[in-house]
């Protein structure tokens, strides 16, 4: 079966989308971490980011660090963080997340945004690629 990423990319369910190359998608985390969570994400569905071949994890890697630039001009944080899980979604996806505090990066405490917050939150991060 598809994974939802898969459905996201494949335009059957949608997102709120940052940015897209041949490769990769990127798209606001629709449960945030904080404002301007976003997930970098290969089109290609594959469930463990060490299962990439080497020359796909650097190009995700270039993706992520684009997008993290973008982020960096668009939402006020101490710096960009990064993770890598998975256990929810089986398909590999770079967290990109714009740290005040050492519980950003901790997928406890979410915040929640309306339809357009996220929609201005995409705008904006895209304006800046
Ligand atoms: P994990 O697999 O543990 O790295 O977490 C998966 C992440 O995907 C979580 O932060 C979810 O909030 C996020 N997520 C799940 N479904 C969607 C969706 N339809 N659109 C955007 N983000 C999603």
């Amino acid at each position: 079966m598809a994974s939802i990423f898969t459905k996201i990319i494949s335009g059957e369910i949608p997102c709120y989308k940052v940015a897209e190359d041949e490769n990769f998608i990127a798209f606001l985390d629709i449960n945030p971490n904080a404002k301007g969570h976003t997930l970098c994400v290969p089109k290609q569905e594959i469930d463990k980011i060490f299962d990439m071949d080497e020359a796909l994890y650097a190009k995700l890697m270039a993706f992520s660090y684009k997008v993290a630039k973008a982020l960096e001009k668009s939402i006020p944080a101490k710096r960009i963080g990064m993770s890598v899980i998975g256990l929810e979604v089986p398909h590999v996806h770079v967290h990109l997340i714009p740290l005040q505090e050492m519980q950003d990066i901790q997928f406890k405490n979410k915040v929640s945004l309306s339809n357009e917050e996220f929609a201005a939150t995409a705008a904006l991060i895209a304006s800046h690629l």
